[in-house]
């Protein structure tokens, strides 16, 4: 299943943090790209080196006009996932969301237009209280992938992490 995220809202970039661990969490569950905004282009070189570090290739593509990506994603068969507190529940609907091929996930800042519930296949609620984003992109992308995005490694990694029960036991791979 190929996974890419959106993140749209106002004042984008007085919330640098916040876009940082949108793109990080993203990254870390399996997406394999963020698409956003407005935003400080400073994430991009986090992103950056995080993937030279720790591996992957998950891209950061900074774009212009989020309703044209919104409709060039949709004519090539990407499904929409906007993830908002007043959509379906999460439970009853993530069985379907699995057997999808493409999903661009919609994340939004502050207030989302009307026009993207319009524009989505599905609006999605990961319960129908208000939280966060980064917490609400974190669930859905571990109901959709089942933790296999957790048994993932990275050929192109320089470290990589021996989960161990204490301590930190960490494999450099670049010597
Ligand atoms: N009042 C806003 C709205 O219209 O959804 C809430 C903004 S919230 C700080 C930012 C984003 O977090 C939302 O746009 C949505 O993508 C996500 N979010 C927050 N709570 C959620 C929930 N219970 N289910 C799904 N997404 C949620």
């Amino acid at each position: 299943m190929k996974i890419e995220v959106l993140r749209i809202g106002q004042r984008l970039v007085r919330d640098d943090r916040v876009t940082t661990h949108v793109a990080l969490v993203s990254r870390a569950f399996g997406a394999s790209k963020i698409l956003m905004y407005d935003a400080n282009p400073e994430i991009k070189d986090t992103v950056a080196k995080i993937n030279k570090m720790w591996g992957s290739d998950f891209q950061v593509e900074i774009i212009e006009e989020w309703r044209k990506v919104l409709k060039a994603k949709k004519s090539d068969s990407y499904k929409i996932v906007h993830l908002t507190m007043y959509g379906e529940n999460i439970n009853s609907v993530e069985a379907k969301l699995r057997k999808e091929d493409k999903i661009l996930i919609v994340v939004g800042a502050e207030k989302v237009p009307r026009e993207v519930y319009d524009m989505a296949d599905y609006n999605i609620a990961i319960g129908s209280q208000p939280h966060s984003e980064i917490a609400a992109l974190a669930v859905l992308l571990d109901r959709m992938l089942e933790g296999r995005q957790f048994q993932k490694k990275h050929a192109n990694a320089q470290r990589e992490i021996i989960p161990s029960k204490r301590g930190k036991t960490v494999m450099d791979k670049s010597v």
